[in-house]
Formats: structure tokens, sequence, C-alpha cells
């Protein structure tokens, strides 16, 4: 079955987010054949990008966003795990430092757009900037919500400058992040993944759902989609992004640049 369209938010939908289930595999099991079609998508993007790195024609923006817990670290590790490291980067979107708060709030996202040839993937991206920063209330209001055009309008810049956009949101329920926070409290390898901010910021769940919403109903355009990924499944979620990407990337159809150079008058001794 091809789940990836359903799981791309139509434009214009107004997104509720209790009406898509978390747990959703569409039909999938876990399993050998599961495993199996994580790994074919997987080699598949390898393959797929190093004919999209020689081009050289365009990039790949990955935007992930999730609650805390939603496995955005996880999907890295496993959707990139053929990639070749020089085609592909990650860059992490932490609280501003001293410098990026002295400008503007897309500046530093800017700053780490792809060049030609590359996939980026934006660990939290500038959505943080209509997310935790509107739950919070970091910025008044009549700041934040200009932000939703603001987005739409530097998008739509990069996807004119071949830069292709994929948004993931990564969609768990509110009882498989606690089970995941129970976890890390009782795996040391895990422990330092939790901060006192995560127990913090989970009495937000309810601010943070009404926020994400406005940005899949807002920020949802068919140049930079956002796709609505099921991911109390872990399995399923690798899945999903991992088909999702490969797919994009094989739309491209990319080709191997011609040499600049007839050949034909060397010889190797
Ligand atoms: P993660 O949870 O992504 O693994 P951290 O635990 O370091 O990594 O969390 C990063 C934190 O930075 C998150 O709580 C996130 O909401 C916050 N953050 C990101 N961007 C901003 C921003 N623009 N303003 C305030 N906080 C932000």
């Amino acid at each position: 079955m091809n789940f990836e369209k359903e799981l791309r938010v139509r434009p214009g939908k107004r997104v509720k987010l209790s009406r898509y289930d978390a747990a959703d595999t569409f039909g999938y099991e876990k399993g050998p054949e599961s495993k199996k079609l994580v790994e074919k998508a997987v080699a598949r993007l390898d393959e797929l990008q190093d004919v999209f790195y020689a081009e050289n024609k365009r990039a790949v923006l990955i935007v992930l966003q999730g609650m805390d817990a939603s496995g955005k670290d996880g999907t890295i590790r496993h959707v990139m795990s053929g990639v070749n490291p020089q085609g592909c980067n990650v860059t992490p979107f932490k609280v501003p430092s001293h410098t990026e708060a002295q400008h503007d709030y897309l500046w530093r996202a800017h700053l780490a757009v792809p060049e030609r040839g590359q996939i980026e993937i934006f660990n939290r991206s500038y959505y943080e900037d209509v997310l935790v920063v509107r739950v919070h209330k970091l910025v008044p209001e009549e700041i934040w919500k200009k932000r939703f055009e603001q987005i739409n309008n530097f998008e739509a810049m990069l996807a004119d400058n071949n830069v292709k956009i994929l948004k993931f949101f990564l969609h768990i329920s509110k009882d498989e992040q606690k089970r995941r926070f129970a976890q890390r409290l009782n795996d040391p390898a895990h422990q330092w993944k939790l901060s006192p901010a995560d127990f913090a910021e989970r009495k937000y769940w309810d601010d943070y759902v009404e926020a994400y919403e406005a940005v899949l109903t807002k920020c949802n355009t068919d140049i930079a989609p956002w796709h609505i990924v099921p991911a109390n499944h872990k399995w399923f979620r690798n899945l999903a992004v991992s088909r999702i990407i490969a797919r994009t990337v094989e739309g491209f159809h990319s080709k191997y640049p011609k040499p600049s150079f007839d050949f034909s008058h060397y010889k190797l001794k």
C-alpha cells in the first residue's frame, strides 16, 4: 500500500491531532518483513544519493519536529545510516546562542540551508519559534503570529532556489512519551537524554498540541508539505520517513554529469 501519500497533509486542511492515531502502522506488522523494507529504503536512498550528489543541481532540506522523546535522534540514526557522510549534515536547533539571539529567528536556519548536492536535516528547526516560543510566551503574540506567513515565504524562496523541503512531524501519544521517559529513567545508557526540562515540558502537552496544530495547518504548502508520521512504533516511523525521502530523491531523476572533457585522448600507462 502507498501509505506515503496518506501521511502527507493536504494543503488547506485544518489539522486536529486527536484524529491521527499515533500507533497506526497502515496494516504493516513488526517483524523481519518490515525490517527488510526499511533496509531496502535505506539502501535505495544510499544509491540515489550518490547520483544526486554527483549531479549537484539541487538540495534537500528535511525538517524534523515532534514532542520530546518522539524519536527525532533515532530517526536520523536509522534513516541516514546508509548515506555517504560527505553528502549529508544534521543541524540541531537548541536554545539560541548569544550570537543567534542577536539576529532575526530565520538567520541561523538560513545559514544552515544545504548547498546543492547535499541533504540537510534540521533536528528541530525555525518552527521552534512558533512552538516553544509561543507556549512559553517568549515573544508577544503579535510577533509570533506573523511568523507563519514569514516561514511560508522563506520556504517558497528556498523552493524557488532548488531546495526541496520535506517536513516530518513525529506523532507520539502522551502515554507513549511517559513510557519512553520511564524507560530512560531506568536505563543508564539513556538517562543522559533526560533533563528536568522534559518533565516540566510534559505539563504543557496540550499547549504544544495547539501550537503544532497551528503549524501543521498554516505552514503546509505544496512546495513544503508536512507529513504526520505515526511514531509510537519506531520501526514504522523509520519505514515511513526513509520511504518518503527515498521516493522524493527518486523523483528528481538525477543523472551523473557528463565528463567535462574528452577522455579519448588520455591513455592510462
Ligand atoms: P533535544 O530535545 O532536541 O534532543 P535539547 O534537550 O538540547 O535537545 O533541547 C533543545 C531545546 O531548545 C528544546 O527544548 C527546544 O524547545 C529549545 N529551543 C529550540 N529553539 C528554540 C528557540 N528558538 N527559542 C527557545 N528555545 C528553543
